[in-house]
């Protein structure tokens, strides 16, 4: 039997509600479903306005409309991540500033940021990898003092928290000025292909609609705000249909669920490979005291490319699939000759050590974890 490294889990209400978002005879986006998936998650996170958008690509992209990236703009941002993230403020002109990663974690360095910032410096763009926050106090105090935008890319972080120096603890995506979620097939909470943009400044709300809506003021007219809708600014079509919506929202009314069997998966990863792990110099994820852990993914950090690989055709040699991550944007084939030309160690390790175990609602984990240890 093959494991794959991820499988889709489906709920069961999925196909009822998109075939009750038919017989209702509105298909196109912000109704009935999308209503009920934005309100489920501003509540439950304490996000500010919440839109769904067909990925979280077209929310990092509603963003960087948002803030007004212009050509020369800088983003400070990790290079250890998914091209989206760079791609939104690319599409727009902007200059990518990319930065390290911890040591102990794949997150971006939050202490080699504010050497990065210029006159030309707009937003910085934390990745919460693998679900686990970067330090939200550093960065927001660096962007409160240096009087920029923070957009969190949450696309991995649904259902994960920060705890702050006050004590408080939010939820990853209500922080930052912009966040964006992803419901891709790979995440945790799954609408195929989906997103959503978290709106937290109030400044940002109403402009934010109208970019969603090709850059009418169709969102107003609809509530009788305005006796008639046309075209106000720029936009594109980044909301989804309500076919979409009402898929997620049989996920979202299962996240409980979803969420303790993930959680109870990574613990026995956690536990089972511990003495494996240290007789083999390998690492395990490391949750800083800050973070708590949505167990998006479970991964392993070897000493070196070589342990890694040899571990990767091990195991599909028995017919399981394990999967390296992201490979470092500044010295990518479309990047690195716009790149500074500063060397990204920690970045460099994560590229060629880090190795993302199966994880899905249904996983065979013993099978997974025999085959490790033999
Ligand atoms: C998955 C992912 C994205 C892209 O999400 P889509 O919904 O597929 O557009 C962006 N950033 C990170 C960190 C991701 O993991």
């Amino acid at each position: 039997m093959n494991i794959p490294f991820n499988k889709p889990y489906l709920t069961g209400k999925e196909t009822h509600y998109m075939y009750d978002a038919v017989q209702t005879g509105k298909i196109s986006g912000n109704g009935k479903y999308t209503q009920l998936c934005q309100n489920f998650l501003k509540e439950k996170y304490g996000f500010g306005k919440c839109l769904l958008t067909t990925s979280c690509t077209d929310a990092l992209e509603m963003a960087a409309i948002l803030i007004n990236i212009e050509p020369g703009d800088e983003i400070i941002m990790p290079s250890y991540t998914f091209v989206s993230t760079a791609n939104a403020f690319i599409l727009r002109g902007a200059k990518i500033i990319f930065a390290d990663s911890r040591k102990d974690h794949p997150g971006i360095d939050e202490d080699s940021i504010e050497a990065l910032i210029s006159a030309k410096t707009k937003a910085i763009v934390p990745v919460h990898y693998a679900g686990v926050a970067c330090n939200m106090d550093k960065i927001m105090d660096i962007a409160q003092r240096h009087n920029l935008f923070v957009i969190e890319d949450a696309a991995q972080a649904i259902d994960s928290f920060y705890t702050g120096k006050d004590g408080k603890k939010r939820a990853l995506g209500s922080i930052g000025h912009l966040a964006a979620f992803s419901f891709h097939e790979t995440k945790n909470i799954i609408s195929g292909e989906g997103g959503m943009l978290a709106i937290n400044d109030n400044q940002f709300i109403e402009r934010a609609e109208i970019i969603w809506e090709k850059g009418t003021n169709r969102s107003s007219f609809f509530r009788g705000e305005v006796d008639k809708y046309g075209w106000v600014d720029m936009g594109s079509s980044f909301l989804p249909s309500e076919i979409i919506a009402a898929f997620l929202w049989a996920q979202l009314e299962n996240l409980q669920m979803i969420q303790e069997r993930r959680l109870k998966l990574w613990n026995i990863y956690l536990t089972e490979l511990d003495d494996w792990a240290k007789e083999n110099s390998v690492s395990l994820p490391v949750i800083p005291s800050f973070a708590s852990n949505n167990a998006h993914m479970f991964y392993l950090v070897f000493k070196d490319i070589t342990s890694r690989d040899k571990i990767i055709a091990q195991l599909k040699s028995k017919n399981i699939l394990s999967v390296f991550h992201y490979l470092s944007l500044h010295s990518s084939k479309f990047y690195a000759n716009k790149h500074d030309g500063r060397n990204l160690p920690e970045t460099d390790r994560y590229s060629e050590c880090l190795l993302r175990l199966p994880m899905f609602y249904e996983l065979d984990i013993d099978k997974v974890i025999d085959a490790i240890k033999s």
